[in-house]
C-alpha cells in the first residue's frame, strides 16, 4: 500500500541478492487518484471492480498469473483492516467535504481495555480519528483523500502500521508491527517490565523458526528486502538516539570543535557537531579503534604468522539441512548467516582453545560481506615465540595441491570443491576475478616442486602432472554449454587440511612472514564494507557524520 523508496545496488551476472545504498523509506500518497491519472498502490483498492482492478495490478508487472492476483486480492479486501479502514476513511473525508480536519492513522493509540505487548490487529474505528489540523503527533499518518499537488507522505520508522502498509502479503490482516511503545516482559514472572523493546530484539524474534506457520520464512527474495528493510530501521533508530544524546557523549570533547576554539576562531561558526561515538559498529572511531589494536599488537609481537580466510559455501549440508523444501540458499539469508556464525566460533575454539596451529601470543578477525552476500571472514594470528613457523615446517601447515582420491576420498571432496579458484584466464575473460584480461588473485600459479620463501613471500609446492601432482576434471560452462575442464595443482587455493576437514567450508590458509605484507594486511582487514562518497564542504560547517 506504500511505496517502498530506495536506491538499488544491482550487480549484473552475481547471485541475486537484495543490496541498497543510503536510506530507505516508505511513502504513502493520496487515498483517491486525480481524475485523469492512473490509480497507484493503495489508490488501486478503491477501483469499484475487482476485475479492473486485477487489470491495473498487471499493467505495472509483467508475466502476473491473473487468477493469483485476483484470489489474493479478495483475501486482503475481506481481512485486511487496513483496506477497510483506507475505505472507510475515504468516505468520512468525501462527507465532511473540509479543510479544517485531517484522518490520522495514529502511531500510538490501541484499542481500549488491551496491552501495549499484544501485537494486536487494529480495528477501524481505532484508525479512523478525525483530529483537527495541527493536533497530531510526528509519527502519525495523515490521511489525504486527494493530493491536490502535495508530495508524498513519508511514514515514520516507528510507526506501528510500517511493515503492514509495506508488506500486506506477509502480514494479511494488518498486524502491527514494532513501535518505539513496545515494552519487554520479565521472563521469569511474565509480567510487564518498564524497558523499551529494541527493533533487533523484535525483528530477531519474528526471523526464529517456530512450531506455528512464520510466512516469512517462506517468502523468498521479499525476505531479502525485508531484513534490509528492517535493519535499516535499527540502524536508523540507533543513529536517532545517537543524535538525540549527543550532549551525554561528551561531544565537546571531540577535536574539531577543540581544534577551533584552539585557533582561537568563533564558536559561533562552528555550528553544531553530529558525532558518531567509536561504541558504534562502523563509525569512523570505531574503525580508528580497531586499526589502532592491531597495530599495538605488532608493536609487541612484530608481524602476524598466518592469515586465513573463511568464506561461507551456500551449499553447505547443515544449511541445506535447514532450509525448507523448495528454498535455495539465497531465500534464507537468515540461516546462512547463523550457520557461518557458528563456522566463526568453532574455528576460534580450534585456533584459540585447541592450538591447532600452536600456542597463540594475539589473533583478530573481521567478518565482511562479499558482493554476492554471502559472508566470510579474515583472520590474523600471532603465534607465540616457541611456536612460530619455521620455514622447514611450512608444508605441514599449508598446503596446495589436490590430494590423491585413493588416500583421502574427503579431503579429495573438499578441496575440490570448494578450495579451487577459476575458473579464469583468456578463455574465460567474463570472469568475476578478470581485471585487465589478468587474473587479479594471480591465478594460474607456477608449478613448483618444493616450498620456496623468497623475501618473505612464500611458493608453495605444487607438482606438474609430470611429477607426481594430482589432477580431475570438472565440467565448466563456456559459451552457453559445458565442457570438460582439466584443473591441475596450479589452480589450488592453499588450504590446511585439519582445518578445512573440520570446518568444511573454504578456507585459505597463507603464511605471512613479511613486514612489507603486514601493511597491506591490517589495512585489509580493516578496511570496512565497499563505499564510496563524495562532499562539498565549508571549512566552518557543522559535521554531521549521521
Ligand atoms: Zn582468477
Amino acid at each position: 500500500m506504500t511505496s517502498f523508496g530506495c536506491s538499488e545496488d544491482k550487480i549484473p551476472g552475481w547471485q541475486p541478492t537484495f543490496r541498497v545504498k543510503g536510506q530507505i523509506h516508505h511513502r504513502l500518497g493520496s487515498l483517491l487518484n486525480e481524475g485523469n491519472e492512473r490509480p497507484v498502490y493503495c489508490q488501486i483498492y478503491f477501483i469499484e471492480d475487482a476485475q479492473e482492478q486485477v487489470r491495473q495490478r498487471n499493467s505495472y508487472f509483467d508475466n502476473l498469473n491473473a487468477d493469483v492476483i485476483s484470489d489474493v486480492q479478495a483475501v486482503l479486501h475481506k481481512q485486511n483492516r487496513y483496506v477497510s479502514a483506507f475505505k472507510t476513511a475515504a468516505e468520512i473525508l468525501s462527507e465532511q467535504n473540509t479543510d479544517d480536519m485531517n484522518l490520522i492513522l495514529s502511531a500510538t493509540k490501541r484499542p481500549h481495555g488491551t496491552h501495549e505487548r499484544q501485537f494486536n490487529i487494529p480495528c477501524t474505528s481505532e484508525l479512523g480519528v478525525l483530529m483537527p489540523k495541527g493536533i497530531f503527533n510526528n509519527r502519525d499518518i495523515i490521511l489525504r483523500t486527494r493530493s491536490h499537488g502535495r508530495p508524498l507522505q513519508r511514514i515514520n520508522e516507528c510507526h506501528r502500521a510500517y511493515d503492514a502498509l509495506q508488506y500486506p502479503i506477509l502480514f494479511p490482516t494488518g498486524s502491527d508491527g514494532w513501535s518505539i511503545d513496545l515494552k519487554l516482559l520479565n521472563p521469569k514472572t511474565g509480567d510487564h517490565s518498564n524497558k523499551q523493546m529494541s527493533a533487533m530484539q523484535y525483528y530477531t524474534f519474528k526471523l526464529m523458526h517456530r512450531d506455528y506457520f512464520n510466512p516469512l520464512l517462506y517468502s523468498g527474495r521479499l525476505l531479502q528486502q525485508y531484513v534490509v528493510d528492517q535493519f535499516v530501521k535499527m540502524e536508523t533508530t540507533r543513529l536517532l538516539y545517537l543524535r538525540l544524546n549527543q550532549s551525554s557523549l561528551r561531544c565537546e570533547s571531540y577535536d574539531v570543535l577543540c581544534d577551533t576554539l584552539k585557533n582561537n576562531a568563533s564558536s559561533n561558526t562552528v555550528g553544531r557537531n553530529i558525532i558518531l561515538p567509536a561504541s558504534f559498529t562502523g563509525s569512523p572511531r570505531w574503525y580508528h579503534n580497531k586499526l589502532q589494536d592491531s597495530l599495538a599488537y605488532i608493536r609487541k609481537f612484530g608481524s602476524p604468522d598466518l592469515f586465513i580466510t573463511t568464506t561461507m559455501n551456500p551449499q553447505d549440508p547443515v544449511v541445506k539441512n535447514f532450509i525448507y523444501t523448495g528454498q535455495r540458499p539465497e531465500d534464507r539469508p537468515d540461516i546462512v548467516c547463523r550457520v557461518f556464525q557458528r563456522h566463526v566460533q568453532e574455528m576460534k575454539k580450534l585456533m584459540v582453545n585447541h592450538s591447532i596451529f600452536g600456542k597463540l601470543s594475539a589473533w583478530l578477525y573481521s567478518i565482511e560481506y562479499q558482493k554476492r552476500g554471502l559472508p566470510h571472514a579474515h583472520w590474523l594470528l600471532w603465534l607465540s615465540r616457541n611456536d612460530r613457523i619455521h620455514p622447514d615446517s611450512v608444508d605441514n601447515i599449508v598446503c596446495a595441491e589436490i590430494p590423491a582420491k585413493e588416500k583421502d576420498a574427503v579431503l579429495y571432496e573438499l578441496v575440490t570443491t570448494c578450495m579451487i579458484h577459476g575458473p579464469c584466464g583468456k578463455q574465460f575473460p567474463n570472469a568475476p576475478c578478470m581485471k585487465d584480461g589478468k587474473c587479479s588473485k594471480g591465478f594460474p600459479k607456477p608449478f613448483c616442486n618444493d616450498t620456496t620463501i623468497t623475501d618473505g613471500y612464500p611458493t608453495y609446492k605444487r607438482r606438474s602432472p609430470h611429477d607426481g601432482g594430482n589432477t580431475f576434471v570438472k565440467a565448466v560452462k563456456h559459451k552457453g554449454t559445458f565442457i570438460d575442464y582439466t584443473v591441475d595443482n596450479r589452480w589450488v587455493v592453499p588450504y590446511n587440511p585439519y582445518l578445512i576437514r573440520a570446518l568444511g567450508v573454504h578456507s585459505n590458509v597463507e603464511i605471512c612472514m613479511s613486514v612489507k605484507a603486514i601493511k597491506y594486511v591490517i589495512i585489509y582487514v580493516h578496511k570496512g564494507n565497499d563505499q564510496s562518497s563524495f562532499a562539498v564542504t565549508k571549512s566552518a560547517e557543522a559535521r554531521n557524520e549521521i
